[in-house]
């Protein structure tokens, strides 16, 4: 049964930060890919700064804390995730280097050419990826890297059931290619794009029946959290259905402009 609404962005922002408060992640991820991707970035040193963009309870910002040596920020909307990171920050010890703070990625508190690099794993498309880029790019250092993860299609064409479904909640979703060439035109050299696993969302959408349980006992006769969870099983039942023709890739790139 197809949900009634037909985009995330259409319910109540509380309730999709409640939903995912308690997962370790907000979106596909795992520590290996993280790892691969900051495999591709050259010359980060102890004075090395990194901004992690939309960073969520932070579980990516960790994996850069633990294998890195630079200084971390964190951003995020949601004063709850970034509670959470402070939290693991400092039972890990690295709450010196690794700091999460409150904003929004649309007025990010940083000075010009401040960063080394900025990460942003399953968060660029709430501002867009092109914008993103293109507003960001100004934070880094010539030479500094960005490198992000992006819903993407896999082939020129889709069947039209989930090109409907994406186009309507992301219409910025495109292919591989077209994203490289939007990096580039955004100043940067595209270094490296590499697919992220299956296994990330199948990880991702396994925690979420027990999540979906325990969200509609807390919120019984809300109609608007039934409404939600029927969004995320449709989007569930859709990535099952669809996921040779999606998913994310990570887009490594450089400054150069
Ligand atoms: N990087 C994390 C979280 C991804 S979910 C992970 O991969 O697990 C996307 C995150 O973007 C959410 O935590 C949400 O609160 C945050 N977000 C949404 N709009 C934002 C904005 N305008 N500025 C900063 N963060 C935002």
């Amino acid at each position: 049964m197809n949900p009634k609404k037909e985009t995330i962005w259409e319910f109540d922002l509380n309730i999709i930060r409640e939903y995912f408060s308690n997962t370790d992640r907000q979106g596909p991820g795992s520590p290996e890919i993280t790892l691969k991707a900051l495999s591709f970035i050259e010359g980060l040193t102890e004075k090395s700064k990194i901004a992690d963009i939309g960073c969520g309870t932070g579980s990516q910002t960790m994996v850069l804390g633990q294998n890195t040596s630079c200084d971390i920020i964190g951003v995020d909307l949601c004063a709850n995730y970034i509670n959470q990171l402070n939290k693991k920050a400092q039972n890990q010890n690295l709450q010196d280097r690794v700091k999460g703070v409150v904003g929004n990625m649309e007025n990010l508190p940083f000075q010009e050419a401040e960063l080394d690099l900025i990460w942003s794993e399953g968060a660029i498309y709430n501002i867009g990826f092109e914008r993103g880029l293109n507003e960001w790019r100004k934070f880094l250092k010539q030479g500094g890297y960005i490198a992000v993860t992006e819903n993407t299609w896999f082939t020129e064409e889709r069947p039209a059931e989930i090109q409907y479904f994406w186009q309507k909640a992301y219409p910025e979703i495109d292919t591989i290619s077209n994203k490289v060439a939007q990096m580039q035109k955004a100043g940067y050299l595209p270094v490296a794009t590499f697919v992220v696993p299956e296994k990330c969302w199948t990880d991702y959408y396994a925690q979420q029946p027990q999540m979906q349980e325990s969200f509609l006992k807390k919120f019984k006769g809300n109609e608007s959290a039934k409404q939600f969870i029927a969004y995320q099983q449709y989007e569930m039942a859709l990535f099952r259905k669809y996921k040779s023709y999606y998913g994310y890739v990570f887009y490594i790139g450089k400054r150069i402009k």
